[in-house]
């Protein structure tokens, strides 16, 4: 498994692998899955790795921490950064061609001042609490497709507005990639993978079981029938609510297209909150079909 740094190094050994000799001396075309992360890698991170490397001939991993998508006041200099452990574990797995690690002065060189913005799709949601957060995803996951120029990429239902911005923004841009989202991965309590869950107390770590608890009632009140969004919102919030050190940033019920609150659950709407737990913010969603 290669680290690479530099953006020049990475277009190389992606032309390298886009034609690398075939057994039988000619030359043909490999195909490259890439899957964009901020590190602090889990079992959440390594199932898109698995399918990626199931999907294609390549699998490249980045790991930066992309400073655009935080806010003023947000987790960027505590985000986990532990690159060593990262690098161990992919080994573990194997498969990685490329850990793509690239310093912020590589992405971001002075003068840099082009941005990507997803409009509408961006502000709703967690958009309308972290502003200008979406942005930064748009603008990174363009400029990471633009170096790896990846066939597939693999995202992660568990960012679900996020998926959606971004295959918005494939369409919109006529972008050469194909999107793959997969399943959450929880722990087996419920909890959904993700690297802030390291900021989680032992008592907070538990307490951080309501979201799951609330999306479970709202599949189990629209099982059983019922329609009304704001009934099963209304449910949601007290289960949420029970859990002392919750504090609900959002709890909605959503097209899956256009993210707009919906009335009336349909096949296919999403339930999706995002929870602050003490001084960790948690999101989760799931699919009412
Ligand atoms: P992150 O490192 O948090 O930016 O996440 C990188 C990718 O991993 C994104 O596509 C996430 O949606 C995905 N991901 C994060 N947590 C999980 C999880 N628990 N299950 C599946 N995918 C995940």
């Amino acid at each position: 498994m290669r680290l690479i740094t530099t953006i020049r190094e990475m277009r190389d050994r992606v032309s390298e692998l886009k034609l690398i000799k075939s057994t039988s001396g000619g030359r043909e075309n490999q195909t490259i899955g890439f899957v964009p992360t901020m590190g602090a890698l889990h079992e959440g991170h390594l199932s898109l790795i698995r399918t990626a490397q199931k999907e294609n001939d390549a699998v490249i991993v980045s790991i930066f921490v992309n400073p655009i998508q935080f806010c003023p006041g947000e987790d960027f200099q505590r985000y986990p950064r532990q690159l060593e452990q990262d690098k161990e574990l992919l080994n573990r797995v194997g498969g990685v061609d490329t850990v793509f690690y690239p310093d912020i002065k590589e992405m971001y060189p002075e003068g840099y001042c082009t941005s990507v913005d997803v409009k509408n799709l961006g502000n709703r949601l967690c958009g309308s609490s972290r502003l200008g957060h979406f942005s930064g995803v748009a603008t990174v996951v363009t400029k990471l497709f633009n170096i790896v120029k990846p066939d597939a990429a693999y995202f992660g239902q568990k960012d679900f507005q996020q998926t959606v911005i971004i295959k918005r923004l494939i369409a919109d841009l006529n972008m050469d990639v194909e999107i793959k989202v997969l399943p959450t991965v929880r722990d087996e309590d419920g909890l959904a993978l993700s690297s802030r869950n390291q900021y989680l107390s032992r008592e907070e770590r538990q307490d951080a079981l309501c979201l799951y608890q609330a999306l479970l009632k709202a599949k189990s009140l629209a099982n059983s029938g019922e329609t009304d969004a704001k009934k099963i919102i209304k449910e949601m919030v007290n289960v949420v609510n029970r859990t002392q050190s919750s504090k609900i940033d959002y709890v909605s019920i959503v097209n899956p297209d256009t993210l707009e609150d919906v009335q009336e659950i349909k096949d296919g709407a999403v339930a999706a909150l995002a929870v602050w737990i003490g001084k960790t913010r948690l999101i989760d969603n799931i699919i009412l079909d």
